[in-house]
């Protein structure tokens, strides 16, 4: 059997509720992937959109699990629990949506293969990326680029406002 890796899962919403979206998409992580664990997720913060201005904030959080796919298992996997939670592809780069679950990490392993580069390539870039994992694990060492820790101090504020546990109760 092969072992289990620690995978990093990014997890973001701007359409419908989306902390609801977010907080569903994690029971879906912890209940539908097989050989795979939910071990941890971050608080889940509100952003400002990437890229096009015109839609509404974000809502982001970081999944941390076990598995014992392989990368492109999970990245299927993943993907399929876009489609589950109403994810449509509009052609659109950044453009708003309902779930987008993105493998930040897997294990130290680096892949740049054809629909799938590890670690994330947009990581060293993303407060709402580096926070959550730094939250999770602020020992956490990214293959190629250096501690968590480093990235978020290096980083210049930003927008990013993590959303109170109890505003959500
Ligand atoms: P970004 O990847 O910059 O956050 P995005 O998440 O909006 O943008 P998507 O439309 O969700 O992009 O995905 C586009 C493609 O990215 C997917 O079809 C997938 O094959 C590819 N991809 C490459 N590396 C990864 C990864 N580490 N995690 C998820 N998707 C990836
Ligand atoms: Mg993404
Ligand atoms: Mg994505």
């Amino acid at each position: 059997m092969r072992p289990a890796v620690h995978a990093y899962i990014g997890i973001g919403a701007n359409l419908g509720d989306p902390v609801a979206q977010v907080l569903h998409a994690c029971t879906r992580l912890a209940r539908d992937v097989p050989r795979t664990r939910l071990i941890a997720r971050s608080s889940l913060y509100r952003n400002p959109p990437m890229g096009p201005q015109d839609q509404p904030d974000y809502v982001n959080a970081v999944a941390r699990l076990d598995t014992q796919l392989t990368p492109r298992a999970l990245l299927d996997e993943l993907q399929a629990i876009e489609v589950a939670c109403g994810r449509q592809r509009d052609g659109s780069r950044w453009g708003p949506r309902l779930l987008d679950l993105d493998i930040l990490l897997f294990g130290d392993l680096v892949i740049d293969q054809p629909g799938l580069r590890v670690p994330h390539p947009g990581i060293a870039e993303r407060d709402f990326v580096l926070f959550p994992l730094q939250e999770l694990d602020p020992a956490l060492v990214i293959p190629g680029l250096g501690s968590v820790a480093a990235l978020c101090r290096r980083m210049a504020s930003t927008g990013l406002v993590a959303i109170a546990e109890e505003a959500r109760a």
